[in-house]
């Protein structure tokens, strides 16, 4: 089964605002952050909300299993710095509570940047961090994201996570998040993804997927850059993205588009509308829009 949804936000109405957003695009699984994405400030989880959002996940044959949080990523598991190393470990230990009060099981982490670390003391440091994170029974996966390698970033190449995940005590707990947009500037070539898919099973083993990111690119092949573009229009392309999007080896897998808001280039250039709901109606049905960013600034206008 195709399950298919975006980002969405959380806000004052928390998971029940997240839900009402997944259905407004006619989605059936969404992701989204626990606040900000750039910053770590957090409020207590309202269960009133919690339950409410829940019963309409079940009217709505949402499976909460196919809801993926998504931890901030100002978080650097890979630094040398022993305080900031007990800061991520901290956060993220309550981020998985916060998961599991939520009754949501799979959180996406960025694997963090080198800053001033060797890339082998940035995986030590990668592993130390997830291992203590992990140190617990609560009932929420690690979802380790494939980067782009902007900056000095981790992640970038299937090795360099298979690194990590070998030395991941809790193994039932840790998995992989692919983005396409990530794997294209990071030098993966899309319209050859069975080979990607082959050489991670080969490497990490394919069961290890837990979310696929699905966003066109901005920017070259190996560019290295991370900026997403909506679907279709950027350089790994509407027919690439199916062929991830509908791979059988990646069937029930949840897909999340993290595409950027569309903007209003007649009037007020602040003012941006979601793509989401008409990415997904290309997905579902195939075909591409070729008026796709028109026809979002029609329906939101006014
Ligand atoms: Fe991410
Ligand atoms: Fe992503
Ligand atoms: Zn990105």
């Amino acid at each position: 089964m195709l399950i298919i949804g975006s980002h969405v936000g959380f806000k004052q109405t928390q998971l029940l605002g997240s839900v009402e957003e997944a259905l407004s695009y006619k989605a059936n699984t969404f992701m989204f952050y626990t606040g900000a994405p750039q910053n770590t400030l957090r409020s207590d989880i309202n269960d009133n909300l919690t339950k409410k959002a829940n019963a309409l996940m079940k009217d709505n044959n949402i499976d909460i299993n196919n809801v993926v949080c998504h931890a901030p990523y100002i978080v650097n598991p890979a630094t040398n710095d022993p305080l900031k190393q007990d800061f991520a470990i901290n956060f993220l230990t309550n981020e998985l509570r916060r998961c599991e009060n939520l009754g949501v099981n799979k959180i996406v982490v960025h694997p963090g940047s080198a800053v001033s670390e060797t890339r082998e003391e940035a995986i030590n440091n990668i592993i130390y961090v997830i291992n203590n994170v992990l140190n617990n029974n609560i009932n929420v996966t690690i979802l380790l994201e494939t980067m782009a390698g902007k900056g000095n970033e981790m992640g970038i190449t299937t090795s360099e996570l298979k690194q990590v995940i070998d030395n991941i005590d809790n193994k039932d707990r840790i998995g992989v998040c692919l983005d396409t947009c990530h794997l294209n500037d990071a030098g993966y070539d899309i319209s050859k993804f069975d080979e990607y898919l082959l050489e991670f099973d080969e490497l990490i083993g394919i069961d290890k997927i837990g979310c696929v990111h699905i966003n066109d690119s901005k920017n070259e092949i190996a560019s290295h850059k991370d900026r997403h573009e909506n679907i279709g229009i950027g350089t790994i392309g509407f027919n690439n993205l199916l062929s991830v999007i509908y791979n059988t080896k990646l069937e029930n897998i949840p897909k999340i588009l993290e595409t950027p808001y569309v903007g209003d280039f007649d009037e007020d250039k602040n003012r941006l509308y979601p793509p989401y709901k008409y990415e997904i109606d290309m997905i579902k049905t195939k075909i591409f829009n070729t008026n796709l960013l028109n026809d979002i600034r029609k329906e939101y206008k006014n």
